[in-house]
């Protein structure tokens, strides 16, 4: 797999690049802004952007989604619960965030368990409520991509439309912490971790 990590907008959101070796497709996963910085890195790396997949709506994660789709045509996929605020500027708060509102139509509506397959890798698709109801993290191999539910040392908010605190416990304990140990994270926000290291000094989860 070709893997990259790029901190992309003034809001710091993780953009990943997961490449196929064998097919030099790519799968961007919440591109949140600087189109042309990730695009250049593609292009770097050799890679074909085919789809999109989003851990979550929110403004930070999506706002270079349409210019993917405009030059390449690249599928997007969201999981179901948060596809109805993917496709409105105010409810995924775009418009509030960068001053110009952002509306994209899913052509992927996910569910937890789906797997999606790029050449030789497989994205499996876990749903981890708490910080939106559709939020997903995202594993491929021996890394699991957790959007704004899990950070290094912190998780994320839970005080916005759809969130809950409850949930999102939940979600890391039983969803993600059952994965080995050296799974390495890769979240929103902010450097990587691994499930080990989290559920030794995590303080939300301790
Ligand atoms: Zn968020
Ligand atoms: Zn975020």
């Amino acid at each position: 797999m070709i893997f990259e990590a790029l901190e992309v907008g003034i809001y710091g959101a993780n953009c990943y690049i997961a490449g196929s070796e064998e097919t030099k497709e790519a799968a961007i996963i919440d591109p949140g802004s600087e189109f042309d910085k990730i695009d250049k890195k593609i292009n770097d790396l050799g890679l074909t952007p085919k789809i999109v997949i989003l851990t979550h709506y929110h403004g930070d994660h999506i706002a270079a989604v349409q210019e993917f789709i405009d030059k390449y045509g690249t599928k997007v996929y969201i999981h179901k619960g948060d596809a109805e605020a993917l496709n409105d500027s105010s409810m995924n708060f775009s418009k509030t965030m960068f001053g110009k509102g952002v509306s994209i139509k899913a052509d992927v509506e996910l569910k937890d368990g789906d797997e999606i397959t790029l050449g030789e890798l497989k994205f499996e698709i876990i749903h981890t409520p708490g910080h939106t109801k559709g939020g997903i993290c995202i594993k491929v191999g021996n890394i699991m991509m957790t959007g704004d539910t899990l950070f290094s040392g912190s998780i994320g908010r839970t005080d916005l439309p759809g969130g809950s605190f409850e949930e999102i416990i939940k979600s890391i304990k039983e969803k993600i912490f059952k994965y080995e140990d050296d799974t390495v994270i890769y979240p929103g926000h902010m450097s990587p971790s691994t499930i080990k290291k989290e559920k030794q000094y995590n303080p939300f989860v301790n």
